[in-house]
């Protein structure tokens, strides 16, 4: 049973099949894929979904395969982490991680490739390609490679180095650029158009945006099939921000939570933070920016779905935030510190949006707030490294040991 309707544009509502198009031919707009949701709420249920497999494709029926084989390293059905020692000093009962560091390739853009992969291969694409911030690339790479397809991805020259090591190994064409992501991206684009190639994130970006939809299924699920009240969101392009949003009210439409959706924060960089500032400013045009941050996976000046995620904050009643590079640091080592999460520089942007969001009051004690921790720290070590204490060297003898420390421990009684 194919729940799948085609495309739809997002502004006009024009219909299409589905195909490797992005943008709408009477206006312009960005396509979405659409579902038969009334044959889906027949179809769906709980227990299906929890009979299925321990990725993100045990949601294959809110995804746009079908039934066609999928590109799988097995991502999704990450942890969500009840974080009690981080709400405590925060101020907040029930506070949640979800721990997207863990995924095959270390961040989340494993959800959104996954069905990128699926449907390129779907559509007869033989090269897989994308322009990226740097874990697009890496997530790219790594389905192109148990696909076996042919790859090539284009990076901003410059990006911490453990990332290029993390796209590297999977084999890929790897091009870096000398400019900002926004000049790759603008190539890219002319690219796709020349040379036929499958780009995750601009040709088949309509099926690479669903991925993300999953975040929030698995939220749900893992809460007991329920809404969070509020989700915090680190956001670049605003594909994923807008995808959670998206998932959650899916979720309701197909029957599978009660009414009611979650109030959406967004999360940004201060040196890359187009959408806070037009929020703030109370317009919804967004003026881009040239993106000076640490947060270098946030670092989209000129965002696409910048006026959508808008929208959604509009909808939602929702939050948006931003923090500097001092505090996206700060951010990094309180959540390692209180939950046991080494997260990258946009987790650190997640969690010091959060901190500020707590002391602004603008958060309920109460309710339950899932914040998304989205990439893995060993991508970014150099964020942290000069700001950590050094190590003791010492020889390897009980005197080097105990003379080295200031004041002295007493050793601890034997354990009955
Ligand atoms: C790409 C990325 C994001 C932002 O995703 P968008 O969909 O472009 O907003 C957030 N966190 C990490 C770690 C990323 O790599
Ligand atoms: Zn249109």
């Amino acid at each position: 049973m194919e729940y799948l309707k085609g495309l739809v544009c997002r502004e006009c509502g024009e219909t299409y099949d589905l195909a490797p198009l992005h943008v709408c031919d009477l206006c312009l707009g960005p396509l979405e894929v659409a579902y038969d949701y009334a044959a889906l709420r027949r179809d769906i249920s709980r227990e299906e979904i929890e009979r299925g497999p321990q990725t993100v494709w045990r949601y294959r029926k809110l995804l746009p395969a079908g039934d066609r084989p999928v590109v799988d390293i097995q991502t999704g059905c990450t942890p969500l982490l009840r974080a009690d020692n981080l709400g405590r000093l925060l101020g907040l009962r029930n506070l949640y991680v979800k721990n997207d560091t863990v995924n095959p390739t270390f961040s989340f853009k494993d959800r959104p490739v996954t069905v990128a992969a699926t449907m390129a291969r779907a559509f007869g694409f033989t090269t897989l390609a994308c322009s990226s911030t740097g874990n697009l690339a890496a997530a790219v790479a790594a389905h192109a490679a148990k696909a076996q397809m042919a790859c090539v991805v284009f990076i901003p020259a410059g990006l911490e180095p453990s990332k290029v090591t993390n796209i590297r190994v999977y084999g890929p064409s790897l091009v870096a650029l000398r400019g900002n992501y926004d000049d790759v991206n603008r190539l890219c684009a002319e690219i796709a158009d020349r040379y036929g190639w499958a780009f995750a994130n601009i040709n088949l970006r309509p099926y690479y945006a669903e991925g993300s939809k999953t975040l929030a299924f698995e939220v749900a699920e893992q809460l007991g099939w329920r809404t969070p009240d509020t989700v915090v969101v680190p956001t670049a392009s605003g594909a994923m921000f807008t995808k959670i949003a998206r998932g959650f009210e899916e979720l309701v439409e197909v029957g599978l939570i009660p009414a009611g959706r979650p109030r959406m924060g967004l999360a940004q960089a201060a040196g890359c933070s187009p959408i806070v500032t037009a929020h703030e400013a109370n317009t919804m045009s967004i003026r881009p920016v040239k993106p000076s941050t640490i947060a270098k996976s946030l670092a989209i000046g000129n965002p696409a779905d910048g006026y959508y995620c808008l929208k959604t904050i509009r909808e939602t009643n929702g939050l948006a935030g931003s923090v500097t590079d001092d505090e996206i640091v700060d951010g990094m080592q309180l959540l390692a510190r209180t939950e046991g999460i080494f997260a990258e520089t946009a987790g650190g942007v997640s969690i010091g949006v959060l901190k500020k969001m707590a002391e602004a009051g603008v958060l309920d004690p109460d309710e339950t707030i899932v914040v998304y921790v989205t990439g893995n720290g060993l991508k970014t070590p150099e964020a942290v490294s000069d700001v950590l204490e050094a190590p003791i060297t010492i020889d390897a003898s009980m005197e080097a040991f105990e003379s080295s420390l200031h004041p002295r421990p007493e050793p601890e009684p034997a354990l009955p």
